[in-house]
């Protein structure tokens, strides 16, 4: 591909994240900057510029980048945030995170996708991610508390550990709903005196599964 052609690539991913209703300067400059294509292998890598899923191995798939991208911004990231993500992945949310936030921690209960994410963070110079094999219901105690936390795998509520893992003002992004019907993308703000709750749109996430994964 030429560099007129890539130009032309990343000015229609950045039209197409317009049109899905993604406006903050910020996340869609973030999104210009980090290529996809270092998330996805093989076949797909050519698909990497197309606003769908795709298949990343251990059976998970990357996210739609507009649902990346509307994530992203419902978070609220600030340059002084510590931000915790569960559901790593690919690692392409933890990299647009990267780009917004003082310092990710992305967790996953795949192994072999933790080792595939360490090595695109590599391959794009991005060091404020640390990237660990956990099972993430439980958070990270050891780092918390956390500014923003982002769940990228639905859960049939906002769990109780992440919620207390928040600093108070902090904010929450999470699918919320069974794995097999509708669920909804929910914003909790942590504020003194307890949660509030905003309902934002219709998602479609894998599972939160319990426990380490075996590959
Ligand atoms: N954010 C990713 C996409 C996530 S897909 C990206 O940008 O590519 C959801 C991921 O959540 C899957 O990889 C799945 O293995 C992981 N997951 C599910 N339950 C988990 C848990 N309890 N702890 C950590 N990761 C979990």
């Amino acid at each position: 591909m030429t560099d007129a052609e890539r130009a032309e690539q990343i000015m229609r991913f950045i039209y197409a994240l317009r049109s899905k209703g993604v406006t903050d300067p910020a996340v869609l400059r973030a999104m210009e900057r980090i290529d996809r294509g270092a998330f996805v292998r093989g076949i797909f890598a050519e698909r990497a510029y197309e606003d769908t899923p795709l298949p990343i191995g251990c059976g998970q798939t990357i996210s739609q980048p507009s649902v990346v991208a509307l994530m992203t911004e419902a978070l609220e990231v600030t340059p002084r945030d510590k931000v915790l993500e569960v559901g790593t992945g690919s690692g392409y949310q933890a990299a647009i995170l990267s780009q917004l936030a003082r310092r990710v921690y992305t967790v996953e209960r795949h192994r072999p996708l933790i080792a595939a994410a360490r090595a695109a963070f590599d391959a794009l110079d991005l060091h404020n991610i640390t990237a660990m094999a956990a099972d993430g219901s439980f958070g990270l105690p050891d780092q918390a508390p956390f500014d923003r936390i982002i769940v990228t795998a639905a859960a049939e509520d906002p769990p109780g550990p992440l919620l207390a893992q928040l600093r108070p003002g902090g904010i929450m992004v999470v699918p919320v709903g069974q794995s097999d019907t509708v669920q909804h993308l929910i914003k909790v703000r942590k504020l003194d005196t307890g949660y509030d709750y905003e309902e934002l749109r219709p998602v479609r996430f894998v599972p939160l599964l319990e426990g380490m994964a075996t590959d």
